[in-house]
């Protein structure tokens, strides 16, 4: 179900943006998720959202970023597609990240965006723009097989049309890269997979790959998976159950030797793996402005 609402605030302040892509300022403009990824840390108790299949619409998104980004004095990156993916099929309808973006140009602010969906293409001419300043956009990617993906990823592209994207992107000078998170313990925790994914993205123009060799599992997220487990993967909770118990963090299998691997074959293509050696955005304060740098 989708639904539209009034939001009172858009942008938050991040409190650690080294954290996270140097993200100073952090924008969902949906609240939900269409992708409907079955492993989604956003169905966590602690985020409050209680029905995730419902995708809230903050219609007023626009006026409310026109608004906020006149009283910011300190530029920093935006990012956004932390906590809902801002190219879900309600984009298609309502085109709002597309319009942020272009209010984000209008007003020099970089960016930083996290998507699973090849419909970021739309706004390419956006995003060239904002790229006078600095725009980077990183593609997650957790296999590159289509039929897995279809499994994790339900609602998402394919796979093969997220790196498609992320060619055409990386063409029209957008720094693009990989979240490679999660690597799912017994799915996809194998040299095949992982070197794979780095091939792929090295042929579609990846300038970095942030890994993470494991996943989270806590309360209303971890019941989820294991219920989509039940019904993809016969006997893999089983596994879960016996090997992380209520485990937080949950570790992929052999994650040392995989992540061994995968620093060398990203070594060979050329591609970063630390997000803090990612090309990053640094606010100088105009001349005579008292104003430190960030
Ligand atoms: S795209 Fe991200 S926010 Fe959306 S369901 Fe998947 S993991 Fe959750």
């Amino acid at each position: 179900m989708i639904k539209e609402i009034h939001a009172k605030k858009l942008l938050s302040t991040t409190k650690s943006p080294q954290a996270w892509f140097n993200v100073k300022y952090n924008m969902n403009i949906y609240r939900g998720c269409e992708h409907q990824c079955i492993y989604c840390d956003s169905r966590s108790e602690c985020y409050g959202i209680e029905n995730f299949n419902d995708v809230l619409v903050k219609i007023n998104a626009v006026e409310l970023l026109a608004k906020e980004l006149a009283g910011k004095r300190v530029k920093g990156i935006i990012g956004t597609g932390a906590m809902s993916d801002p190219y879900t099929k309600a984009e298609s309808k309502y085109n709002l990240t597309g319009k942020t973006l272009e209010m984000i140009a209008q007003h020099g602010f970089p960016i930083h965006i996290i998507t699973k969906s090849n419909l970021i293409i739309k706004d390419i001419d956006t995003l060239k723009d904002i790229n006078r300043i600095h725009a980077s956009v990183a593609f997650t990617v957790t296999t590159t097989d289509d039929e897995l993906g279809k499994k994790l990823e339900p609602g998402a592209s394919l796979i093969s049309e997220r790196l498609k994207a992320m060619e055409s992107l990386a063409c029209a000078g957008i720094y693009t890269g990989i979240t490679m998170m999660p690597i799912l313990p017994f799915i996809g925790d194998t040299e095949h997979n992982v070197i794979g994914i780095v091939e792929r993205a090295a042929q579609c123009g990846a300038k970095y790959i942030v890994p993470w060799f494991g996943m989270s599992l806590r309360d209303r997220q971890r019941a989820y998976y294991y219920s989509r487990l039940d019904s993809l993967f016969p006997g893999v909770r089983e596994r879960y159950q016996r090997k992380f118990g209520n485990q937080y963090s949950c570790s992929a299998n052999n994650a040392e030797q995989l992540k061994y691997m995968f620093n060398e074959a990203c070594s060979k293509y050329g591609i970063i793996t630390k997000m803090s050696e990612t090309k990053n955005y640094t606010y100088k304060a105009p001349e005579g402005d008292q104003l430190s740098l960030i």
